[in-house]
């Protein structure tokens, strides 16, 4: 579904990734961890082109994202991101926000858009809420709007970064209820996150980068969390500051 084979990436002269290859199988839910600045935003970005990489090769779908010729609005449409700031439209009311994309990039009628919207928005809970404005919402509310705006669109793999670590500690519960109920039901998932309750509960395998952008473990869940003594320093100490 998703492979990365020996993707490097350089700001200027600093090098943000170093030769990260990995591969995600549909259905697949995998966890990124990882020190500040290791590089796991920009890991994630890079896999549908909002980061783009000087060495190497990313492929979703059998879609070639490092080649030139790709068509990235096209691969961006069904690849569904979510991040920390939930970046929806201030001036747009939920349900607006839901349909915008589907009519503009997919090319779906106004009810078509609204129908499939809807459903996602009551898949999250909120159906209540479809007529408010994003600032009318809390900030789980607002990244649970969020997730279902992505989820209209009919991706097939949900990219998350960190989608909790902005939210007030009540609200962190409903937005990875969300992400596991989408986990249990085959979406294919890479998130960036802390949460290793989250890890623990669905995930399948486990990242782990380092400094300098380098995978220094990709691992299942029971070998992360169940081997310790198996993992390299730098993650054990990684793990005894977090759990
Ligand atoms: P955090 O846990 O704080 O979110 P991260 O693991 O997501 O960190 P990145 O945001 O991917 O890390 O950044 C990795 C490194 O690249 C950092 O040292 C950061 O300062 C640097 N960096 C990120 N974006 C840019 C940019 N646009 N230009 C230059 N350097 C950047
Ligand atoms: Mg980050």
């Amino acid at each position: 579904m998703i492979e990365l084979k020996n993707v490097s990436k350089w700001y200027g002269n600093y090098q943000v990734l170093t030769d990260c290859s990995t591969r995600i199988n549909k259905g697949e839910v995998v966890v990124v961890c990882g020190p500040s600045g290791s590089g796991k935003s920009t890991l994630i970005k890079t896999i549908n082109a909002l980061e783009p990489i000087q060495q190497g090769e990313i492929w979703v779908d059998r879609v070639p994202v490092h080649d030139p010729a790709t068509n990235l609005p096209k691969l961006r449409s069904h690849v569904g991101m979510v991040f920390q700031h939930f970046e929806l439209f201030p001036h747009l009311s939920v349900t607006e926000n839901l349909t915008i994309a589907q009519i503009k990039v997919l090319g779906r009628s106004a009810d078509e858009a609204k129908q499939r919207g809807l459903k996602m928005l009551d898949r999250v809970g909120l159906m209540a809420h479809k007529d408010k404005f994003p600032g009318q919402l809390s900030g789980g509310q607002q990244q649970r709007v969020a997730i279902a705006r992505a989820l209209s669109m009919d991706p097939i793999v949900m990219l998350f970064d960190e989608p909790t670590s902005a939210l007030d500690p009540e609200m962190v519960g409903e937005v990875l209820d969300v992400m596991v109920g989408l986990a249990h039901e085959g979406m294919t998932m890479m998130c960036v996150t802390h949460e290793m309750g989250f890890a623990r509960k669905v995930s399948n395998r486990v990242i782990f980068m380092d400094v300098g952008g380098k995978i220094l473990e990709d691992c299942t869940r029971d070998e992360f969390f169940n081997h310790p003594e198996e993992r390299q320093t730098r993650t054990k100490d990684f793990l005894n500051k977090i759990l």
